[in-house]
């Protein structure tokens, strides 16, 4: 989502006259985009203003502002912290940064704008068109969450649900269609929770997909990211007819222990999520799953650990996240006692192991065989593209002739953990 509210912001800020510049001494302006969700992410950034420092120590001081989760949570305390910011601006409220920016040069007063203002901000941004568009395209269509995860800040920092009007999306999705791109992936923290309501009829996520699955010139829909609660039976049944929609779902978990999850809040158990497992299955067997995980959540014994690692290899997730509990100020589970912290780094390396593993057994299915391809770049290697197959593999192959954003059939005749490689050939075999 932060990739998608940064093209935002440069769609925005283009619109009084900046350009992007590939380098950074050469900026007067630098937008720090963040992230909340650990603590990592946060202490990033002040590294980061750190080096900024140093780059411009002998010229001009350019205008720093910090925009994201971090700017949300930690508001006036920034600029206290850290003099070199002149601006914070939370992630519902970045569609005000023109007038900001021309505000700070008039008066040259530090700005904090943390205001919770979603709708406005859709609304805004629905009449600046999208000048940054990848073949593969983010779209954000919900934001925030009600779901209050104990160990999350998303409640807190984004705010609570809200859904983006269908009409707003439908022009949104045209619109980047008509730049060139051919695949969609719907974005949202709860993306499955989208619930919009005009003339009294209700549009949920699966009548999205329904929607994009008639647009011409869309070839892929995905969505992320979703939560096991609300994979209801209309969003499952459109695995039967949308062929646009893509068959990898990542659905998070956190843990393989029901004691963990109702620690966690999640409001769902295991055995939940394996009948959401096993619907889908029976529809297509083709369809994979990737998940979220959390290790060294607060009292997670030896036990609870190794229900998540057998809960992995029955679902057999490939190409999941994997995360050391970070306790986030404000949240429930910050004010529990922590785990011993080489334990779950130990933990989270066995875990990952046993992912990487599958994903290498997921990619060797292909080996020798046929894939589909949508071609998303070309690479500096001459006559080398890039593409992903149906469940999101990197695929890196040579072509004569393919054209980006076409959908290709690909031989693969080698592999590794991550990627699969080969060739294409005029499309002959229709792949699997
Ligand atoms: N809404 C999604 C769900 O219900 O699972 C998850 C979205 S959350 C923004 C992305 C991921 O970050 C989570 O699935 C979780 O694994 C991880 N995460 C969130 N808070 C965390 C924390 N305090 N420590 C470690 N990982 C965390
Ligand atoms: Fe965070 Fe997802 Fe839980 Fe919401 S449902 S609180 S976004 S982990």
């Amino acid at each position: 989502m932060n990739e998608y509210d940064s093209n935002r912001i440069y769609d925005l800020v283009s619109k009084i006259g900046f350009k992007k510049t590939e380098v950074k001494k050469e900026a007067n302006c630098l937008v720090l985009n963040t992230c909340h969700i650990r603590e990592k992410a946060t202490e990033k950034i002040y590294d980061e203003i750190g080096r900024i420092k140093k780059d411009f120590k002998n010229s001009k001081k350019p205008l720093v502002i910090v925009s994201g989760c971090v700017a949300q949570a930690e508001s006036n305390e920034m600029i206290k912290r850290e003099s070199y910011i002149d601006m914070v601006i939370g992630p519902q409220s970045y569609h005000k940064i023109n007038d900001l920016i021309l505000d700070f040069e008039k008066k040259n007063k530090k700005i904090n704008e943390t205001e919770f203002d979603v709708v406005t901000k859709f609304e805004k941004l629905e009449k600046v068109n999208r000048s940054f568009n990848k073949i593969s395209s983010y779209l954000t269509i919900q934001e925030g969450c009600d779901k209050f995860c104990h160990f999350c800040v998303v409640p807190y920092t984004r705010g609570p649900e809200y859904s983006r009007p269908i009409k707003q999306i439908i022009s949104e999705v045209n619109n980047l269609i008509n730049n060139g791109a051919r695949e969609i992936v719907l974005l949202g923290q709860n993306v499955n929770a989208y619930n919009f309501s005009a003339n009294n009829k209700k549009y949920k996520l699966s009548d999205l997909i329904r929607k994009l699955n008639y647009i011409n010139g869309l070839k892929r829909i995905r969505y992320i990211t979703s939560h096991p609660k609300d994979m209801t039976q209309d969003l499952i049944d459109c695995y039967k007819d949308c062929e646009k929609l893509m068959t990898l779902i990542h659905l998070p978990i956190q843990s393989g222990s029901n004691r963990i999850l109702k620690a966690m809040n999640r409001q769902h158990d295991t055995k939940h999520y394996l009948e959401i497992v096993k619907k889908i299955r029976k529809i297509n067997k083709d369809i994979r799953f990737s998940s979220d995980f959390i290790v060294g959540y607060p009292g997670e014994t030896e036990k609870d650990y190794q229900e998540t690692v057998d809960f992995i290899k029955n679902v057999g997730f490939i190409n999941s996240y994997s995360f050391i509990f970070s306790p986030r100020p404000g949240t429930p589970a910050a004010k529990k006692k922590l785990n011993n912290l080489e334990e779950s780094k130990q933990r989270l390396k066995n875990l990952q192991d046993v992912l990487k593993n599958i994903q290498l057994k997921n990619n060797n299915n292909f080996l020798g065989d046929y894939c589909e391809v949508l071609v998303e770049n070309q690479l500096q290697e001459k006559g080398k593209f890039f593409g992903r197959t149906k469940v999101m593999t990197p695929v890196i192959f040579e072509s004569e002739n393919c054209k980006l954003g076409e959908l290709v059939n690909v031989k693969v005749t080698s592999l590794n953990q991550n990627n699969l490689f080969g060739f294409h050939k005029n499309n002959k075999v229709k792949a699997a």
